[in-house]
């Protein structure tokens, strides 16, 4: 079952054998939550200083493959590591400027699960995504985006 624990779990395992480089200088929670479209995840700083990592709850349903959800734990953990929204040193201006995020993630490893994200988000999600939230009403007409 994906629990927050499981969720957590898997993060973990990520950030063991392919974060090896960055340092852990606070204490990161990662958690299910919201129900976007056009959003995967985020990370946030909260008022504690601890960093909070969030995904997308529908993708608690087994029908999302697994690596869309390391991928996005690994997305946010890259914005860790560069500074945003973390205790560790800001490397960069903007968060997403240059393409800096998949450039690392290429780096670590993750390009072949880049480029299956980008068939899923293009043939599998939009379906997917009303079927797992059918009530769903866009208020406005938006660009999918990675945070
Ligand atoms: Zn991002």
């Amino acid at each position: 079952m994906r629990n927050d624990l499981w969720l957590q779990e898997r993060f973990n395992k990520i950030w063991e054998t392919l974060f090896t480089d960055i340092e852990r200088k606070n204490n990161v929670l990662v958690k299910f939550k919201g129900r976007w479209k056009n959003k995967f995840g985020h990370i946030r700083l909260l008022k504690d200083k601890s960093s909070e990592i969030v995904i997308n709850s529908l993708f608690k349903n087994e029908k999302i493959p697994e690596f869309i959800i390391d991928l996005t734990l690994a997305h946010e953990l890259v914005h860790y590591s560069h500074g945003f929204n973390s205790p560790l040193e800001r490397k960069h201006k903007h968060p997403h400027k240059g393409n800096i995020v998949n450039k690392d993630l290429a780096k670590r490893g993750f390009g072949e699960m880049l480029r299956k994200e980008k068939d899923f988000i293009k043939k599998d999600w939009p379906l997917l995504f009303k079927n797992l939230h059918p009530s769903y009403k866009p208020k406005r007409i938006r660009l999918f985006r990675f945070f």
